[in-house]
């Protein structure tokens, strides 16, 4: 690409100024737009792309899975803002080398998360390409009136938490890479087999997302480019510094038995796991707990909130090191 820094380039495009500032809660700079609707609720919007060769490829997703894999994406991002997701519309660009089969694959992935998560496909567009396949989701949600969860709204003091495993996605695609062809997976293990199906699909948390709603001032952002990333995204936001402790990262047993020099940068900047990282007042910390167990959910703990100036401090055993967004670490010693 010819944009050097994805975030820079954001910044430079973002308006300065809104026609529709009367209605418009959150533009450019969340995961998803926010807006208000009718006196009970505020519409959200958000839209992600998937690209051929960049995002995935015939050697690592199924058409399904990658159908699948375009609407969970974006009901994550819903999820992100403590939203219900409702509607989604799907743009495709098809090029010669995919059957119309193939193509029907694709819509039948989404179609089962959008049963699961009781969603409505309601438009999009077909367009043909050159040589990859595009396929860019739109999903429309709603959240409760003033109860949007934005990832300015950490404060110092707060206790920095995840709701699930990190770098199992990063992992399960190492593994497919590895692959002669996706039916290859049948003869790998129940490990392997279970952090490839975390990369081909991940589970968007709404559910926790909604749970969260009921505690004042939570900051959240879901994790699609890895939890250095999107705690950098959250430090920015709140002008907070953020500590997170290395050795309390949720690991999965399947990434723990599995054996790679990469593990550590999978889980601080694999991304795609998709799941929550938030941060919350630690005199709810006891409540949340309770609520996401009794819900099936886990939070774990992993690290505080500090006065800014805004950075992520990485620490491990005795060592601390800055976490930038890229995610890699430059330990200071
Ligand atoms: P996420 O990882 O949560 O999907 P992104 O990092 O992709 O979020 O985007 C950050 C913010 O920038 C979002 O509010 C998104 O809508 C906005 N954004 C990203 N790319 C563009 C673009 N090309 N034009 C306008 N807004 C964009
Ligand atoms: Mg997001």
């Amino acid at each position: 690409m010819s944009i050097l820094d994805e975030f820079d380039f954001i910044k430079k495009i973002k308006p300065n100024k809104h026609h529709q500032s009367s209605i418009l809660i959150k533009g450019i700079g969340d995961d998803a737009a926010l807006y208000s609707g009718n006196k009970d609720v505020e519409e959200i919007v958000c839209m992600d792309t998937m690209v051929e060769e960049v995002h995935f490829s015939q050697q690592t997703m199924t058409p399904f899975d990658i159908g699948y894999k375009a609407v969970a994406v974006n009901i994550s991002d819903i999820a992100a803002m403590g939203g219900t997701p409702l509607f989604y519309l799907v743009s495709i660009a098809v090029p010669t080398k995919w059957s119309e089969d193939e193509v029907m694959e694709i819509y039948k992935g989404m179609n089962a998360i959008a049963e699961e998560y009781k969603i409505d496909l309601i438009g999009g567009d077909t367009v043909s390409s050159k040589n990859e396949l595009v396929i860019t989701v739109t999903v429309i949600g709603r959240v409760k009136k003033d109860k949007h969860l934005l990832r300015s709204n950490a404060k110092p003091g707060d206790i920095v938490f995840v709701t699930g495993y990190l770098g199992d996605s990063a992992a399960g695609l190492n593994i497919l890479l590895k692959l002669e062809s996706l039916t290859d997976i049948n003869a790998l293990s129940d490990n392997e087999k279970y952090l490839i199906s975390r990369h081909q699909q991940p589970t968007p948390q709404v559910e926790v997302g909604q749970l969260l709603l009921e505690f004042p001032r939570i900051a959240l952002n879901d994790i699609s480019d890895g939890v250095a990333s999107e705690a950098n995204e959250i430090a920015e936001d709140s002008d907070v510094k953020i500590i997170i402790d290395y050795d309390k990262l949720p690991i999965s047993s399947a990434l723990q038995a599995y054996q790679h020099e990469n593990k550590q940068e999978w889980i601080l900047s694999g991304g795609e796991d998709f799941e929550l990282i938030g941060t919350i007042d630690p005199k709810y910390w006891n409540s949340i707990v309770k609520i996401m167990n009794e819900h099936g959910h886990h939070v774990y703990s992993v690290g505080e909130v500090l006065p800014g100036p805004s950075e992520v401090i990485l620490k491990q055993g005795t060592e601390t090191s800055t976490l930038t967004k890229k995610g890699y670490n430059h330990f200071k010693k």
